[in-house]
C-alpha cells in the first residue's frame, strides 16, 4: 500500500505563500508516483490569510515557539507566534490522523524551514515551528533541497 507523505503545499504549486505565489518543485511533484502526497500550509491552518505580511523570528527558532515563546513578528510588527503554533498543531493532527511518518517541507520558511530560518533579515541555522513540532513527535522531515541529492545517492 502506498504511504502517505506530508508536503508543504507551496512545493506542489499551491498558491499559499505569503505573496500569493507558490514554490512549485518538480522533484517533489514526481514523488506522487510513489506516495500519496498530503499538501498542507501550516500558516493558513493557523488562521493567517493569503496573501499575508511576511513573518520572521525575532529571537530563537521554532523549537522555542512550540515551548511557548513569543518570538515571531510579521512585517507590520504584529505578534504571530500563536498563529504559527496553532498551524503546527493542526499539521501534527493531520499526521496523526493519516499515520504520516515522513514530511517534505519548504526550506527557509518560519513554519516549514528544516535547517535554515530567517532571524530578522538574516538566514541562520534553525527550525521552523511546524518542523520543530513534527520532529518532536518522531516524524522524519526533509527539505525539498534534499530530494535531488537523495535520488542521486540512490541511483
Ligand atoms: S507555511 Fe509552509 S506550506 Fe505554507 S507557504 Fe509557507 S512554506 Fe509553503
Amino acid at each position: 500500500m502506498r504511504k502517505n507523505l506530508l508536503v508543504s503545499a507551496c512545493l506542489l504549486g499551491i498558491n499559499c505563500r505569503f505573496d500569493g505565489k507558490n514554490e512549485k518543485n518538480q522533484n517533489v511533484i514526481r514523488l506522487a508516483k510513489e506516495y500519496n502526497l498530503i499538501p498542507v500550509c501550516p500558516e493558513q491552518l493557523g488562521g493567517l490569510p493569503t496573501p499575508r505580511a511576511p513573518s520572521w523570528f525575532i529571537i530563537g527558532d521554532g523549537i522555542n515557539t512550540i515551548k511557548g515563546l513569543t518570538n515571531l513578528r510579521n512585517e507590520d510588527g504584529k505578534d504571530v507566534s500563536k498563529n504559527f503554533r496553532d498551524g503546527a498543531k493542526e499539521t501534527l493532527k493531520i499526521c496523526k490522523l493519516l499515520n504520516i511518518k515522513n514530511a517534505i517541507l519548504k526550506e527557509n520558511s518560519p513554519s516549514c524551514g528544516i535547517n535554515k530560518i530567517y532571524l530578522k533579515d538574516k538566514l541562520v541555522d534553525g527550525k521552523g515551528v511546524t518542523t520543530a513540532i513534527l520532529l518532536k513527535n518522531g516524524i522524519n522531515v526533509m527539505s525539498e533541497n534534499e530530494i535531488g541529492s537523495k535520488n542521486e545517492r540512490n541511483s
